[in-house]
């Protein structure tokens, strides 16, 4: 679980979820969540801060 974050696929508007996940990455300003959706859109989401 990710947590109460929503996210949904920036070109179809599909809900995203661990089906649509690919890959989490910790960056300089914090966690990006990508996911790539059905219809070959990739969306990355902020993810929960820990700080
Ligand atoms: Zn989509």
């Amino acid at each position: 679980m990710i947590g109460e974050l929503t996210c949904a696929c920036e070109n179809c508007g599909d809900p995203l979820g661990d089906e649509e996940w690919r890959l989490t990455m910790e960056t300089a300003a914090g966690v990006r969540h990508v996911y790539e959706c059905d219809c070959d859109c990739v969306t990355v989401t902020v993810g929960a801060s820990s700080a």
